[in-house]
């Protein structure tokens, strides 16, 4: 598509799903791909980011992007489990403004938060600040079909 391969000269996570840098990647396939982040706030810290350039939770418009978060979630848990299995995990996306970079991405937090206090940027406060993926799921689920034409 061209919107993504515009956007994705400039910006930092679609370099590192086109694989263009030395980030190692804890997981890909060709929807999303896995790394850590490279200043984590818990104990284990992954992203999971979609290779297509989608800027934000905003920009889920689309009846397959509710597959593709879904996706993205399940190859979250798949690693933190294989990773972290005794820990906390906790799954979700930062809302604009407060999101950082300009491309979605899912945080995977195995807690306890290190240090501690960086669990405030991961508190939900309704329509603003952190969206747990669960969420943010059932805000873009696909309407279901028309009972009466099934
Ligand atoms: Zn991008
Ligand atoms: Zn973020």
């Amino acid at each position: 598509m061209a919107g993504a391969l515009a956007a994705s000269a400039s910006c930092i996570f679609c370099q590192i799903a086109n694989k263009s840098t030395s980030t190692s990647l804890l997981h890909c396939d060709d929807k999303v791909v896995a790394f850590q982040d490279i200043n984590p706030s818990a104990f284990r810290h992954y992203l999971v980011i979609p290779v297509e350039h989608i800027p934000t939770v905003n920009d889920l418009k689309r009846k397959e992007d509710y597959s593709l978060v879904n996706h993205m979630s399940e190859v979250g848990k798949m690693l933190l489990l294989r990773d972290a299995p005794l820990s906390k995990h906790r799954f979700g996306f930062h809302q604009p403004p407060l999101n950082s970079v300009n491309h979605l991405h899912l945080h995977c937090l195995a807690l306890p938060y290190t240090p501690r206090w960086r669990c405030i940027k991961y508190l939900s406060l309704g329509s603003l600040g952190f969206i747990e993926t669960e969420k943010l799921l059932e805000k873009i689920r696909p309407l279901p079909m028309d009972p009466s034409k099934v």
